[in-house]
């Protein structure tokens, strides 16, 4: 047992992780993390668009030092069948402003960066140490960790999980069930290195612009999944993923659908002659607002991907999990201020934060969506993108038809796969789960 005593132990150095470090040390907590990377970032996996205005809260002159990639300008929606894409794009150039909203970052350098942030306000961090278990006593109070060093027991007034999406600490020591295989989306992503010069001309954008596309439809055979493509400085980052119920079912590899995402004519030409320097696998929360466990007990709360908070409808988690590392602090630092013990009850500051925020009200939001997407994959995911894709072909190619006669057969073609209650009843689903 390691005699020095915290207030807090945080487990984990990604979003969360930092982001509850940095709140309680920047005011006068004492705080060790651990980290079982190499170094924070060495083992953390994210697409990677960041949300500033969810990073200002925290560091709020982030822009001064932050290793940030490009500004976002331009996004594009696309739903895929084999061959073409039917697109949705918004660009502006009032994301051009002094303070841009949303950044590509690389994680490895970012959790980097973070952890520097947190380290000068005081944190404690020691890498390669993996928690093995948390210390519980008779009552089920968590006392602190036990880690893979040698007497490697720490104690504190309380425990921040913030271990990512497996959650295994937490299921171990039976705060938790562990997640379902229809909540968890397996991911893989590669980067592909290319000139500067050469990305913008591609993407038509300069300097530090950037570019977003996210693209759902054929490419996820049938699974419920979506796939990205994001523009860094000198790279592009690109990735698919889909639930690991439906990989078991389906029998897919994440792999060749990557490779088949790569070589759709929509996607080629833009990473033509680049170089492929990383691979990455990782999982990713989607369970929405039903799958999120219990956040707190006598000397523990749970943050970020490890309490499921992930909005994969807007395919947003660092943000959540920044904010939920953010409020997690603040709770406790208003507790620890009030020389109030580390109870379940009083932990439930927490979660009121928590409810208060944009986190819980959007995953509420949306909380019948991941279910109805799951139970309806191969139609949302594989015929309506044909289907759409063959309408737009009806209506855009010229070869003597009369357009009456192109309408009827588009109409005609929804109905035989669909039917009518069909194509009535998956709208009325969508709008009652959008709502
Ligand atoms: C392919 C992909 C693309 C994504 N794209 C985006 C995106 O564009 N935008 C977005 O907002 N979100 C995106 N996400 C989601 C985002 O990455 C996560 O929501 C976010 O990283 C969650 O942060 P976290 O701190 O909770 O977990 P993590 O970032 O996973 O950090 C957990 C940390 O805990 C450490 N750890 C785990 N167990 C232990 C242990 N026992 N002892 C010590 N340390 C431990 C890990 O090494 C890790 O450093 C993406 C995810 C994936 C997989």
């Amino acid at each position: 047992m390691i005699d020095e005593r915290f207030d807090a132990i945080v487990i984990g150095a990604g979003m969360a992780g930092n982001a509850a470090a940095y709140t309680m040390a920047s005011r006068g907590l004492k705080v060790l993390q651990l980290e079982r990377g190499e170094y924070p970032g060495s083992k953390n996996v994210q697409g990677a668009i960041m949300y500033a205005s969810m990073l200002e809260k925290i560091i709020p002159d982030f822009r001064e030092d932050a290793p940030l990639e490009r500004h976002i300008i331009e996004q594009r929606f696309w739903m895929m069948d084999d061959r073409s894409h039917t697109g949705m794009q918004y660009r502006s150039d009032d994301f051009n402003e002094d303070k841009p909203n949303r950044y590509t970052i690389v994680r490895a350098q970012f959790d980097k960066w973070f952890s520097r942030k947190c380290r000068e306000v005081g944190v404690t961090l020691l890498t390669e140490t993996t928690v093995t278990d948390l210390l519980v006593d008779s009552t089920g109070k968590v006392l602190g960790v036990k880690t893979d060093r040698k007497g490697g027991a720490i104690q504190a007034d309380v425990v921040v999980l913030a271990e990512g999406v497996n959650g295994l600490l937490g299921t171990r020591a039976g705060l938790r069930e562990p997640p379902k295989p229809e909540n968890v989306a397996l991911a893989v992503k590669e980067m592909h290195f290319l000139p500067a010069e050469t990305i913008e001309s591609r993407f038509n954008i300069k300097g530090d612009e950037g570019v977003v596309v996210e693209a759902a439809g054929t490419i996820t055979k049938g699974m419920t999944g979506l796939a990205f493509l994001y523009t860094n400085k000198e790279s592009i980052s690109l990735g698919i993923g889909c639930l690991i119920s439906d990989f078991a079912e389906t029998r897919e590899s994440p792999y060749t659908l990557l490779e088949t995402f790569k070589a759709h004519p929509s996607i080629a030409p833009l990473i033509a002659g680049s170089e492929v320097k990383e691979y990455a696998a990782h999982m990713i929360p989607e369970g929405g607002y039903k799958a999120i466990p219990q956040l707190h007990g006598d000397g523990w709360v749970v943050v970020g991907d490890a309490a499921q908070l992930n909005n994969a409808i807007h395919r947003e988690g660092s943000n959540l999990a920044m904010t939920s590392g953010r409020l997690a602090g603040e709770a406790i630092h208003r507790l620890k201020a009030g020389r109030q013990p580390m109870t379940k009850e009083n932990l439930k500051l927490y979660k009121e934060l928590l409810d208060e925020s944009f986190v819980m009200k959007d995953l509420k939001k949306y909380k019948d969506m991941p279910a109805l997407l799951h139970t309806n994959s191969a139609n949302f995911f594989q015929s309506y993108p044909q289907l759409i894709s063959r309408a737009a072909q009806n209506f855009l190619r010229v070869d003597g038809t009369p357009k009456i006669d192109m309408e009827k057969k588009t109409t005609r073609s929804f109905i035989e796969k669909r039917s009518r209650i069909g194509l009535i009843s998956d709208a009325v689903k969508l709008a009652f789960a959008w709502r």
